[in-house]
């Protein structure tokens, strides 16, 4: 885990590009999945070659910063830019799942929702000891998934680098509540 007195790196040069086309290729639907939210849509990213490519390089700088030998994804947008960045550095995937999906040993944690609680698994020997993992997903909200990833990683053995995210909702909690994990977001909403 990266020790709090530890000064964070600096933010790539890519990550100002990726925010700009983040910009352009993030469509909010207002009031879905339920009123009040703004859900932050990223298919207008995935069906635009040149600007996902962007944001793949992007995150995939950040992790060669921070020395990532292992990528974690969370299920399931986190996945579709977990695979591309672990490919670009030529270093292993760990998908981060919901409960019931992983057919391994696996190891869960359970955390509180808006209403209700939700479970994610990981398997109890996808990392080495030692790994150096960076975590990734779409976007950081109330920061209950990310914290629970990062507990998941820290009790298989990994040492977490950071978690990189497209978005970073900054009027939520999540930062906090991830704390103290390094938290690297693209474009801060
Ligand atoms: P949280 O645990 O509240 O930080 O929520 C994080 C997870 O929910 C991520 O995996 C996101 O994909 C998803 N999520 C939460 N809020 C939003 C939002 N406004 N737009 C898109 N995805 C979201």
């Amino acid at each position: 885990m990266t020790s709090i007195d530890e000064a964070a790196p600096e933010r790539p040069a890519t990550t100002d590009a990726a925010a700009d086309v983040l910009r352009g290729h993030i469509r909010d639907v207002q009031d879905w999945p339920q009123p009040g939210v703004v859900f932050k849509d990223i298919t207008p990213l995935l069906s635009t070659p040149a600007a996902f490519s962007v944001v793949i390089g992007a995150l995939a700088d950040i992790a060669r910063q921070r020395g990532a030998t292992t990528i974690a994804g969370i299920e399931a947008r986190g996945f579709l830019l977990a695979a591309p960045v672990a490919d670009r550095l030529g270093v292993g995937l760990v998908p981060i799942r919901k409960k019931g999906k992983l057919p391994g040993p696996t190891r869960s944690a359970t955390y509180d929702l808006e209403y209700g609680t939700a479970t994610i698994e990981i398997h109890a020997d996808a990392v080495r000891p030692d790994e150096r993992v960076l975590l990734i997903d779409d976007v950081l909200a109330t920061g209950g998934t990310a914290a629970a990833a990062h507990g998941l990683l820290i009790g298989v053995g990994a040492e977490v680098v950071g978690l990189a995210v497209l978005m970073e909702l900054s009027f939520l909690p999540g930062r906090e509540r991830t704390a103290p994990l390094d938290v690297v977001p693209l474009l801060t909403i």
